[in-house]
């Protein structure tokens, strides 16, 4: 589909087309301000010390940002719960958690006037794909901990339009919502808009039923022709949404109407490429792993943060005329960490829960494919010894206490299978413990 190009809308013209001269002095004025915050944690006071900064006024330029060394997910565990706050406590009115952690999972927190700034920058990136305050919007990201719900949510009520906090589940409800009140926006995974699709008939929902102009899809990654495959299916203009929880979630990077890479907020935030090997900073156009800094949380400084994320800047301005950079599709990351329909888990959160487990072997295997549009987890053990594979009594209540256990640490509940031991196949080098079928989705 092609958006009618002819009108490009802004939410606030002004910062989104700031030659980058002075795009880039804000950043700095602002990271100096960030730095002065984030001096009130214990976690950040070490980093300073440890790159010869004591105070802001040692960043004098953009660049001196480097001094400082990056800053890891496994920080934000290490320094749980309150070791990242730059506030007091009772300043803080929101909590977040990113999906799929077990243990210590990695909160962020947000001040009331940290949502407001969030909201203002979530509302720009909606406004971005031409969307207003006529639209009605129903939001199918799942609301909760995870930031894909909240996340967009105040943006699209600051801005104006009806929102509908459905939530993911519930096609048949989903469907009536869209029908009833004639939805022109949705924002969902692209695995599930896909699955929802092969459901519309026997919600007996045809087409032209619909109203729908526009779907914001992020949260895993999808590829150009799955995107294409949501605008044929459904008749619309699909726009690419990036974000992560640690960052405030979706709306940190989004696509435009001409859909040619993801403007990063960069008055919000700095980005920077990564060899993800040598960690050296990449030039524009160098594919490597993208490396965030947030300009605008008081709660929560976060300077130089590994996303892990692999993608490219894409040098040279885009044609709706904003001066902030656009980063390319996501590739893949450069952890082992799966995303499984939009839920975050490291293999080694399975392999926790089951090699806890008496009653399981030495080996598994973990199976990621895809089941219709959706993604199907399976967790292949074999059984410990002097346990039977053909007592399935016994192998069934196994089956629902890893899967109990998994969804209690990873809020998925996966396909358990059983093997004799020493069955499953076992490598020379690195086992071999996931298999990703996924590749070519649909
Ligand atoms: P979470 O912290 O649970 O919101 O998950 C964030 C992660 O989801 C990111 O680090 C990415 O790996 C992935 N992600 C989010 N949006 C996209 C997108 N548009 N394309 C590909 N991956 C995405
Ligand atoms: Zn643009």
């Amino acid at each position: 589909m092609t958006e009618q190009r002819t009108t490009i809308r802004y939410w606030n013209r002004e910062v989104e087309t700031l030659p980058r001269g002075e795009l880039e002095a804000l950043q700095l004025k602002r990271l100096k301000e960030q730095a002065a915050w984030a001096l009130k944690t214990p976690f950040y006071q070490e980093q300073f010390k440890k790159a010869g900064i004591t105070g802001p006024e040692d960043f004098k330029t953009l660049g001196d940002l480097r001094r400082l060394p990056f800053t890891e997910k496994t920080d934000l565990r290490d320094y749980y719960p309150y070791g990242f706050l730059a506030v007091p406590r009772e300043e803080v009115v929101r909590l977040h958690a990113s999906s799929g952690t077990t243990g210590k999972p990695t909160v962020i927190f947000l001040t009331a006037d940290d949502l407001a700034a969030s909201a203002d920058i979530t509302a720009r990136s909606i406004v971005c794909t031409g969307a207003g305050r006529e639209d009605v919007f129903q939001n199918m990201m799942t609301y909760g901990l995870f930031t894909g719900g909240l996340g967009l949510h105040y943006g699209a009520e600051k801005l104006g339009m009806m929102v509908i906090p459905i939530s993911s589940g519930n096609t048949l409800k989903q469907f009536k919502m869209m029908k009833d009140f004639e939805t022109t926006v949705v924002h969902a995974t692209p695995s599930y808009l896909l699955h929802i699709h092969t459901r519309m008939e026997d919600c007996e929902v045809r087409p032209g039923d619909l109203k729908l102009k526009k779907a914001y899809i992020g949260a895993e990654p999808h590829s150009e022709d799955i995107r294409r495959k949501i605008e044929e299916l459904y008749g619309i203009d699909a726009y690419n949404s990036y974000g992560l929880s640690e960052m405030n979630g979706p709306g940190l990077a989004f696509e435009c109407i001409y859909k040619t890479g993801m403007h990063v907020w960069e008055d919000a935030y700095i980005a920077e490429i990564i060899n993800p090997d040598t960690l050296e900073v990449l030039p524009d156009g160098e594919e490597g792993e993208l490396v965030l800094t947030i300009l605008s949380r008081r709660a929560m400084p976060l300077f130089r943060y590994r996303t892990r994320d692999l993608t490219r800047i894409i040098p040279g301005l885009c044609p709706c005329g904003r001066t902030h950079r656009r980063i390319a599709r996501i590739k893949g990351r450069s952890d082992d960490m799966l995303i499984i329909n939009g839920v975050n888990v490291f293999p080694s959160q399975i392999e926790e829960v089951i090699m806890r487990l008496p009653e399981v072997g030495n080996n598994y295997l973990i199976v990621v494919e895809k089941d219709g549009a959706l993604d199907k987890l399976t967790v292949k053990t074999e059984v410990g010894p002097g346990m039977a594979t053909d007592d399935t009594r016994v192998l069934y209540r196994l089956a629902q206490k890893i899967k109990d256990l998994l969804k209690a640490s990873i809020t998925l509940s996966p396909h358990v299978e059983f093997h004799e031991p020493g069955s499953l196949p076992v490598s020379q080098g690195k086992a071999e413990r996931v298999q990703d079928r996924r590749k070519e989705p649909v």
